[in-house]
Order: structure tokens, then C-alpha cells, then sequence
């Protein structure tokens, strides 16, 4: 199998502990490289984890139901319709969850999704009924734009839960985008999958990391048929990257109901995971060509987001925001090893 380029050196350093009269410590940092994904990671020695769970009535203070544009009283007054050539009834229903335009898109396609008129849900509140038909809308849509032959090739589903994620309302929504041109991320991705196939005589990159990660047992969090999970080896964010992969799917409209509804039994599991261990806020995205792509598998990402105690400190500084390395004191292989669980319940 050609080499998936996972890269990874130790450095170490040391320091007088002013918490142990100064005595000399040794610290050893992994510097981890993907060359997939092209993420550059610090994975730290010290666990930084919130060590309570956050409180979440201060945010339901700032934001109440009451002037709530996706809850039943305005939700009809303030979000936007489709032209009706989109669709007559202005906006995409599956029972209480429904799809309309962003108010203040990032792109000509980015839509928003509630999955239902519930205010707020805690993490341990998702269910995969709770969550089908929000995921169920955006897939009606995407499905409407390749009827409407709309030429976008690429797609994303994606989910900003709660402040510290950048979620600027409380209650749940997704968030589509689809387009002519893939995003940074995904150009990304695909170059590689390209890549890689070009260089290994027609190889899936995709098929080899499952391989790869089936073999080494250590990131590999469950592998439920056609959904696999990992722990990222590089991560994204600060508390670490949870992926899932579909299979063989090389285009959003290979996937079935059924792969959809696998795929948000594992998402379920991994946002209990996180309600547990006093996560509130988290990003997703996933990712999909809209035209078969061979070289090509669906996927996603979830990183976990969070505020540092006392002050409420973000998540992401200079490290990530200026010079494109992750710092993250939680290890992608425990983090592996702490998940596989929920998915065996
Ligand atoms: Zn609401």
C-alpha cells in the first residue's frame, strides 16, 4: 500500500517547575503532520478538558424563545422564502423540520435547516429520530438543485452548535453550501484523493486510510457497515477532530436513507460522548461531490468547541489563527479509545 503520509516528530523541552521548587521538567511535544488533510498539529502533553459542564441559562438568557426567529412565533413572519421556482410553498418541509435561505449568506446556496421547533436541545438530547428530518430537508434540497440542473458539484452540510462555535442563534440549524468550485478544505481533499490515485496506479486514498487504520487499532472508533469512524490523527481543533467516512460513496446522491440514518446513529453516539464530558458547542461539517468523483468518498468532521475557564477564552489563538497549526492537549488515539465505547452500547 503507498504510504498515506501521517508524519509525526517529537520535540522536547524543558523548564525549572515553579510547582515542584523548580525542579527541571521535561516536556515532549508530537508535531504531527497529515498530508491529506494538510493539518499541522501540536499534540500536548497536559490535559486541558472542561472540568465542568458550562452553563447554558446565561445563553437562553441573551436569546429567548420569544425572539427566536426559528421558533413558531416569528418563525414565519422573519425567515426567508425560495422563489417559487425553487419551491411553491416557499420553503422545504419534512414534519417540523424545515429548509430556507440563509438571511445572510455566505454564498448564493447557503440555505438553513431547523429540525424542529424545539428552542434548545442539550447534546444528549439528539437522538437519530431528533436529528433525521433536519439532515432529511437538506437532503430535499440538494436533491431539488440536481433536478433543477443547477451544475454545482460540491456540497456541504454543516453545523455550528452553540456560541462558542460560532453559532449565532441557539436553536439548532444546519447550514448548507453547494457550488460550481469546492471550498478551500475541499479542494484540499480532492487534490489529494487525485493525488494519490495518480502516484499508486489507481489506488483509493480513502480505502487505504480505513486499511491503514483497521491495521494500527488505534484510531479506529467503530465501523458500523457503511459509516467508519476515526479519531483524526491530525486534529482540527483544540479538543481534537472526530471523522466518519461513507464507503464507496462517491457522490451526495449515492447515499441512501438508510446510510444516512446509519450515519446519524454514530453522530448521536458521538454528541453524547461530548455532553458527557462537559462539551456544549461543537462545528461539523460534511463534505460531498454532487457529481460522481471516484477518487472521491462523503465525509465529515466534528471538532469540539469550547471556552476556557474563568474568562471565557477561545478556543483558537495565534497558533491557529495566524500561523495554520492546531494546538491540542487532547491525544487522538485516547480520544479513540474513550469513544469506541458509546458505540458499542
Ligand atoms: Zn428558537
Amino acid at each position: 500500500m503507498r504510504d498515506i503520509g501521517f508524519r509525526m516528530e517529537i520535540t522536547r523541552g524543558c523548564y525549572r517547575n515553579p510547582f515542584q521548587n523548580f525542579e527541571e521538567k521535561e516536556i515532549l511535544i508530537e508535531e504531527r503532520y497529515d498530508e491529506t488533510t494538510g493539518v499541522s498539529s501540536r499534540i500536548l502533553p497536559y490535559r486541558v478538558r472542561p472540568a465542568q459542564k458550562p452553563d447554558i441559562a446565561p445563553y437562553l438568557e441573551k436569546s429567548p424563545e420569544s425572539l427566536c426567529p426559528f421558533c413558531p412565533d416569528l418563525f414565519d413572519k422573519l425567515t426567508p422564502k425560495f422563489p417559487p421556482d425553487v419551491i411553491a410553498q416557499g420553503r422545504f418541509c419534512r414534519k417540523e423540520a424545515w429548509l430556507f435561505p440563509n438571511a445572510f449568506p455566505y454564498d448564493a446556496t447557503n440555505t438553513v435547516a431547523i429540525f424542529s421547533s424545539r428552542h434548545f436541545l442539550a447534546l444528549d438530547q439528539f437522538s437519530p429520530e431528533t436529528l433525521r428530518d433536519g439532515f432529511g430537508v437538506c437532503r430535499d434540497y440538494f436533491f431539488r438543485m440536481a433536478e433543477m440542473q443547477k451544475g454545482y458539484q460540491y456540497g456541504s452540510i454543516n453545523w455550528n452548535y452553540m456560541p462558542p462555535s460560532g453559532g449565532g442563534l441557539i436553536h439548532p440549524h444546519l447550514q448548507t453550501v453547494a457550488g460550481k468550485k469546492p471550498t478551500n478544505f475541499m479542494r484540499r481533499l480532492l487534490a489529494s484523493a487525485q493525488n494519490y490515485a495518480a502516484a499508486s496506479g489507481g489506488d483509493n486514498l480513502w480505502r487505504n486510510i480505513l486499511l491503514w487504520e483497521k491495521q494500527a487499532a488505534q484510531r479506529l472508533i467503530a465501523d458500523t457497515g457503511v459509516v467508519y469512524w476515526l479519531a483524526a490523527f491530525s486534529p482540527k481543533g483544540m479538543a481534537g477532530e472526530i471523522d466518519f467516512f461513507f464507503k464507496e460513496k462517491t457522490s451526495f446522491f449515492d447515499l441512501t436513507e438508510a446510510n444516512m440514518d446509519e450515519f446519524l446513529q454514530g453522530l448521536s453516539r458521538v454528541l453524547l460522548y461530548l455532553h458527557v464530558n462537559n462539551y456544549m458547542s461543537f462545528n461539523l461539517s460534511l463534505y460531498a461531490t454532487m457529481t460522481p468523483e471516484k477518487h472521491f468518498w462523503v465525509q465529515g468532521k466534528i471538532v469540539p468547541r469550547f471556552e476556557l475557564n474563568p474568562l471565557g477564552t477561545s478556543d483558537l489563538n495565534y497558533f491557529e489563527k495566524l500561523h495554520d497549526e492546531i494546538i491540542c492537549p487532547v491525544v487522538p488515539e485516547q480520544l479513540c479509545k474513550e469513544l469506541q465505547p458509546y458505540f458499542q452500547a
